[in-house]
């Protein structure tokens, strides 16, 4: 089997700067307190140079041998831009860090950045669910709404929100540790005014929202439409996804109240944005 050099670091005070400092190096992926390397010169290399810049650190040099996840890892080393938003691992925000962006007549005229550390939780946008509902999201009007992330993963989608001018995000998951690391991403990002909770969207006590986002599985989705429908305001907005094509017509039907007013897909995922019923019959 294929072997992987690397250096585990432990105490690292410092990741965010070792990550970024490991980049030139040739590093493939991190993983935990693993930093593996295409080769084992790099790893050498940059073992000697961690060593001389960071004299706090003890790189511990090993070889791991190949797994899935090093090949999944990989894809996540990059950044994905979709629309103004570039959704970037910690170590290649480099030149890229932009404030939020600007909303000038139709449409934004700034990019934007947002860092999301890749090992923490679903939603890195390298999914295509995530990256349709990061486009969903820039088709809306968000300036002075309130939203609510159900299944927030990584944070990442909430932060979007929030970077398109939504006044307030409310982002739920039952998953604690979804919760720890979007929490970790929102203060990453210098966000505020995203309320994070640990809860089942189908139990909790929740109020109403401007806008739904829900990024599930076609079976949670279709068995909660109702739930999902009562969070939004009348006339309000929902984001759907994490179905594929041939599930579509049955989400839609459960959302039958709804009117469908945009839809997307990528290698068959697919993504609606659908507008609430805008009151009792
Ligand atoms: N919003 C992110 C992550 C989507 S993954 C993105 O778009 O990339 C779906 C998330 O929904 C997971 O983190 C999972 O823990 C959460 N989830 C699944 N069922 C849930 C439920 N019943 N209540 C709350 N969160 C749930």
């Amino acid at each position: 089997m294929r072997t992987w050099p690397a250096l585990e670091i432990r105490q690292a005070d410092d990741d965010d700067l070792i990550q970024a400092f490991l980049i030139d190096f040739n590093l493939a992926a991190i993983k935990d307190s693993r930093f593996f390397f295409h080769n084992v010169d790099d790893r050498d290399r940059a073992a000697m140079a961690l060593r001389a810049h960071f004299p706090g650190i003890d790189p511990r040099p090993m070889d791991v041998p190949d797994e899935d996840w090093a090949t999944r890892s990989q894809a996540a080393l990059r950044a994905v831009t979709v629309g103004v938003l570039t959704i970037a691992p910690p170590w290649d925000v480099a030149g890229r860090l932009k404030p939020a962006p600007t909303y000038v007549g139709a449409g934004f005229s700034q990019p934007s950045t947002i860092v999301i550390e890749p090992s923490m939780g679903f939603g890195t946008g390298h999914h295509a669910t995530t990256r349709l509902c990061l486009a969903a999201l820039q088709r809306l009007d968000l300036r002075g709404r309130s939203v609510i992330d159900v299944g927030t993963g990584s944070g990442v989608l909430a932060i979007a929100a929030r970077r398109l001018g939504a006044t307030g995000v409310l982002a739920v998951d039952d998953d604690p540790d979804a919760i720890a690391a979007a929490e970790a991403n929102v203060k990453r990002n210098q966000e505020s005014r995203i309320a994070l909770e640990v809860a089942d969207f189908r139990s909790a006590k929740i109020g109403q929202f401007d806008l739904v986002i829900a990024n599930l599985t076609g079976g949670l989705l279709i068995a909660s439409a109702d739930r999902l429908e009562s969070l939004a305001i009348p006339g309000g907005r929902l984001i759907l996804s994490g179905f594929m094509d041939h599930e579509e017509r049955a989400v839609l039907g459960a959302f039958g109240g709804c009117a469908l007013e945009a839809r997307a897909e990528e290698d068959e995922w697919v993504c609606v944005s659908l507008i609430a019923p805008s009151g009792p019959p």
